[in-house]
């Protein structure tokens, strides 16, 4: 798809040395192309060349003139210069001075026309005159500008390129690109939307004609930047496309089969009654299973809505087709608990199930490798030491991945080889707004459970100034009285965690002397030992203590259906979905629980928003939509959070609508074309390269 211009590395331009062109990749800007697919960050309208006498303070002009005059002038500080031009044009003359800036010596001299941009400002007895403006020297006086003189892109400087220097390299080579430049939007695609071709979109996206509205570019909505970004999403949507056609020739070695016998034995486990939603992803995922290609499917649902259960389910009829299953948290906690309540739920099959993480003995977990290396064990509970190389099953056919976010993707792409194919099901309490799950996933495909089991009480939920603390303590001991148990949380900030662990640890001390000495208090923190975390987790879980400091956040999907309190400390210190998470931990029995956002004044407006938000809404899906929103897309995800795409031009909140046309329109058009298997295969290996998406499962 790229000519051989676009592919050129760029210490090939002009201009980009060997420190430059290092400092250009490591921004992961590498070849001409990746250069043009780099919109300005923003755009100036430095168009409107005014004349000289009409200025007037306080605002940014654009001037064009002649140097009348100019050197550098030493002020009374020491080591101060400021570097002076007399510019005129036909209407009068005016001062630019630049501070600090003595190398201008070497850059201008009486006689050069120059455009100059910046603010005009009264200066004492000086008069008028222009503040560090940025300049353009024309080779003469018709030239044309890229600096000054017209709608201006405005780059992000990287390294010791400036944002001037990318213009000029952007300019340079936008004028070697072919106007027939090769175009990866199939012709039918493009025109049917009115899309410019791609050469006239770089050209126009970086360098706008005189017409555009410099309000529509900073909102990167003109035709250019919306044909470049639609581009992006089709390449990508095409990819996922043709992957998951590609992956439809990859057939699992074992085929599933549901027949009245696996029935009955799910009913045999089931507790209780499963709500619709649970329901209907069971459905999903067992029609996956059944399949004769790998699942990859994403189960989303807020925590507390039972996916356990359904991933269980999902796990029995794997076993009673033979098949064995892997279970990984991210916490040895979490493993355990799942460990402990799946035994329960299949005590009456004959399904063996063990536990093995990196606590277990040496012993155990050599005689468990073995059991589960003959398939004597078929369903294994564990942390990532599941994964660690000397674990061998028999036959790997189901990999449930618990609370994704937090597992890395090479741990699951080594348990993935270890098995032939599996189905992979990966479940996140984290709410990916649905439009955003369809695209930044890659190829998972989604299900989601909304609805809760019967009986919740939505968490009430109220936010308070710190100088309230009185009365929320009192509420809480009378919740301690009625036999509850309650959390507090601290915030954790990475570079002073050792204050933080002294505030936590004095809180926990002061709580339990001052506050609740009638109550049991547990402290867990980050520094704690694996073994000892967990002895505190397990006196809360069975309620020796009725009250549990916890720096770090207790850790996700712990579940202690008891505790109907959680109180936050610094809640504005914490991130809207953190936030939500940590709610979640309460709230899951038939007790109304509470959340209370203890916060500093002054709150930021952000902040605001968010205790805003936690009060207003129970909801996951609206609060991950709100911190979307918030946040942008960068902070929602994390920086390059594995598995997830790397987009060049798309920005994941601006441009949803036109992620999901491009996946309608890269349907029609796979379908339309039929592709051979060999243009399949290019296009996955061209969509791998260029989203260098890590694979997920
Ligand atoms: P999460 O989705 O957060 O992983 P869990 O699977 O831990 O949620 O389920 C939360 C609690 O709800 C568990 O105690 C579970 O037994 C219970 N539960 C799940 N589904 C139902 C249901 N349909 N009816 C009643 N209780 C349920
Ligand atoms: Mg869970």
């Amino acid at each position: 798809m790229t000519t051989g211009l676009l592919a050129t590395p760029l210490q090939f331009l002009k201009g980009v040395g060997p420190r430059r062109a290092a400092d250009l990749e490591r921004v992961g800007l590498l070849t001409v192309e990746d250069l043009l697919y780099r919109f300005p960050i923003r755009y100036e309208d430095r168009s409107h060349l005014q004349a000289i006498a009409s200025l007037r303070p306080g605002h940014v002009v654009s001037i064009a003139g002649r140097i009348s005059s100019c050197g550098l002038r030493m002020t009374r500080r020491p080591g101060f210069k400021i570097f002076e031009a007399l510019i005129s044009d036909t209407s009068g003359s005016i001062r630019a001075t630049w501070l600090n800036q003595p190398f201008l010596r070497d850059v201008f001299t009486a006689g050069q026309h120059v455009v100059l941009f910046g603010p005009a400002e009264m200066r004492g007895h000086g008069g008028l005159q222009l503040t560090n403006p940025q300049y353009e020297i024309l080779d003469d006086e018709e030239g044309e500008t890229i600096h000054t003189g017209r709608i201006v892109p405005v780059y992000e400087k990287t390294g010791s390129v400036t944002a001037k220097m990318q213009r000029r390299l952007v300019h340079d080579a936008l004028e070697q690109v072919p106007t027939d430049l090769p175009d990866p939007l199939p012709e039918s695609v493009r025109l049917r939307h009115s899309l410019p071709s791609r050469h006239a979109a770089l050209l126009a996206a970086h360098f706008p004609p005189e017409d555009v509205s410099v309000e529509i570019l900073n909102r990167f909505a003109t035709p250019a930047q919306r044909r470049l970004i639609f581009e992006e999403a089709f390449l990508f949507q095409s990819g996922i496309l043709a992957r998951r056609r590609s992956a439809m020739h990859e057939a699992k070695p074992v085929t599933v089969r549901v027949d009245d016998r696996v029935r009955e034995s799910a009913r045999k486990i089931l507790p209780f009654k499963l709500t619709a939603g649970q329901r209907q992803a069971l459905k999903e995922i067992v029609e996956d299973l059944q399949r004769s290609q790998p699942m990859n499917r994403l189960l989303q649902g807020d925590v507390g809505v039972g996916k356990t259960i359904v991933a269980l389910l999902a796990a029995l009829v794997a076993m009673e087709n033979g098949l064995q299953v892997a279970f990984m948290a991210p916490t040895e906690i979490l493993a355990e608990q799942h460990f402990i309540s799946i035994s329960r739920l299949l005590q009456t099959s004959r399904f063996r199930v063990a536990l093995l993480t990196g606590s277990t003995s040496a012993a155990a977990r050599r005689a468990l490798l073995a059991e589960i290396e003959s398939g004597a064990v078929r369903l294994v509970v564990g942390t990532h030491a599941l994964v660690q190389e000397d674990v061998t099953f028999k036959q790997l056919g189901l990999v449930v991945i618990d609370e994704q976010h937090r597992f890395g993707v090479l741990q699951r792409a080594t348990l993935r080889s270890k098995g032939l194919r599996p189905d992979v099901l990966v479940m996140t309490a984290t709410p990916i707004p649905r439009t955003l799950a369809l695209t930044v996933y890659g190829d998972l495909d989604v299900s989601v459970i909304r609805d809760s089991p019967p009986g919740r009480l939505p968490v009430r939920t109220v936010a308070k100034p710190e100088s309230r603390r009185d009365e929320v303590y009192a509420f809480v001991r009378q919740q301690l009285d009625e036999g509850r148990q309650a959390y507090v949380i601290y915030p954790l900030v990475e570079e002073s965690e050792k204050i933080d662990l002294k505030a936590a640890t004095e809180m926990a001390d002061h709580l339990a002397q001052e506050v609740f000495p009638q109550y049991r208090v547990g402290l867990l923190h980050g520094r704690l030992k694996p073994d000892a975390k967990d002895r505190v987790m397990k006196a809360f879980a069975s309620g020796e203590l009725q009250l549990l400091v916890s720096t770090t956040v207790v850790e996700v999907g712990v579940d202690v259906p008891n505790a109907s309190v959680m109180l936050v400390e610094h809640a504005e210190r914490f991130g809207l979905s953190q936030l939500h998470q940590l709610r979640g931990r309460v709230g899951r029995d038939r007790h109304q629980s509470f959340c209370f956002l203890l916060y500093q004044s002054p709150l930021s407006a952000e902040a605001r928003e968010r205790l805003r938000a936690m009060t207003e809404t129970t909801d996951g899906f609206e609060i991950a939509e709100r911190d979307l929103m918030l946040r942008g897309t960068g902070d929602f995800f994390g920086t390059r959070q594995a598995g997830l795409a790397t987009f060049r031009l798309i920005d994941l909140v601006r441009d949803r609508e036109c992620l999901e046309l491009a996946r309608r329109e890269a349907g029609a058009w796979l379908d339309a074309s039929a592709p051979t298997s060999a243009t399949i295969s290019r296009l996955v290996d061209a969509w791998e390269q260029r989203f260098r998406l890590i694979e997920i499962g």
